[in-house]
């Protein structure tokens, strides 16, 4: 539907509105007082950073076409998720970029492509290749950034939004946060030990996240002395959590709350392809990778985890229920949260998108659907 009306409730004030769009942009949005008719809210789409795969399509295969990806996209959208960036991770460099650049012209003759995939997440290859900080990451194809890198990433992207997440120990990695930024890219930090004092020189450089806070480093870390600590004591980050109850514990996930600003947390689900399809085997890269009924991703034999298959609408309610708070709540940081640090609008105001989402609950306040009533599509 590319115009329409809606009567439901608003996610933030919770009070009664009236929607109208036109043309897939928003055209008036009115306080009325008639209760709608069921437990119908209205929430700005969930868009999410870190997507590498979705719907079992995996972004880091080199032979993806369009249909993948309308696949992947279709079924985002289907799960609340209007607006994603597309995760590359670390492999050799040359594949990377023209893997980006391959995706960038499937994505570039698609409208419903456009509109759902806001940008490209550069995970790696600047990144640590310490045992547990590389985490699924092939230390093989790791390797130090450089100015001719960056420029390299910058061409292959066009003026697309670029957050990229690397680790400012890696010999000229604060130098590259500097070209990165003063080119239009988003620098977070992440799969990194990287000392305080290299930390604040990342900021200073103009880093402004943190990549999956929690994960990224070993299972067993210094009491006195770790990344965590590290991330927790420098101001002016970003951070993103994981919000699936298993790659940040309950207890770990509400201290972060507690000691980080509301506004300095996001949320994303760093979907590999088994999100949103059954348990099974899937491939993230090169990687063979089990899920099971558990949906935590494992790599065979191993312990650490290697993405997620979280919906990022179930990360809404489980974070909700760690928080023991309202979904209406913690909701703006899987939606206009992320969208800030990219800088892009995801609000529901007149003149912005249309891709907002309906949910409707049932009687025990349980999600029963949620829908996407305004998307564009190419069919
Ligand atoms: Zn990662």
């Amino acid at each position: 539907m590319i115009s329409g009306e809606l009567h439901a409730w608003h996610f933030a004030n919770r009070d009664p509105i009236r929607i109208r769009w036109n043309r897939g942009i928003i055209t008036s949005l009115e306080a009325v007082t008639d209760p709608p008719p069921r437990e119908q809210w209205i929430a700005p789409g969930l868009f999410d950073l870190q997507i590498n795969g979705y719907a079992g399509v995996d972004f880091q295969q080199n032979d993806l076409t369009r249909e993948h990806l309308l696949k992947a996209v279709r079924s985002m959208r289907r799960d609340g998720c209007t607006r994603f960036l597309v995760a590359l991770i670390t492999d050799d460099w040359a594949h990377l970029v023209a893997r980006l650049r391959w995706l960038r012209s499937l994505r570039a003759r698609s409208v419903e492509l456009k509109d759902a995939i806001a940008g490209w997440h550069i995970e790696g290859p600047f990144l640590s290749a310490e045992p547990g900080f590389h985490g699924a990451h092939d230390p093989e194809w790791m390797r130090d950034p450089s100015p001719e890198l960056i420029e390299e990433l910058r061409d292959a992207s066009g003026d697309d939004p670029v957050l990229l997440t690397l680790a400012p120990e890696r010999t000229g990695a604060v130098q590259a946060i500097d070209n990165a930024v003063s080119r239009g890219i988003i620098v977070s930090l992440g799969h990194t030990d990287a000392s305080a004092r290299l930390l604040q020189q990342a900021v200073a450089a103009g880093a402004r996240g943190f990549t999956h806070l929690g994960n990224g480093c070993p299972r067993v870390l210094d009491r006195h002395d770790n990344i965590l600590w590290r991330v927790l004591e420098t101001p002016g980050l970003m951070v993103s959590i994981i919000p699936d109850r298993v790659h940040v514990s309950p207890p770990l996930f509400r201290l972060l709350h507690r000691l980080l600003d509301p506004d300095a947390i996001y949320y994303t689900s760093d979907a590999m392809a088994a999100a949103g399809s059954p348990p099974g085997k899937y491939q993230l890269g090169k990687l063979q990778l089990e899920v099971g009924p558990d949906q935590v991703v494992r790599q065979p034999g191993k312990q650490l985890f290697a993405g997620s298959a979280l919906r990022p609408i179930d990360g809404v309610f489980r974070a909700a229920e760690m928080l023991q708070c309202a979904w209406q709540e913690v909701w703006p940081r899987f939606s206009t949260a992320p969208a800030r640090l990219l800088g892009v609008r995801n609000e529901l105001t007149v003149g912005q998108r249309a891709s907002f989402c309906l949910l409707r609950f049932g009687a025990q306040h349980q999600l029963l659907e949620v829908e996407v009533p305004t998307a564009s599509s190419d069919a």
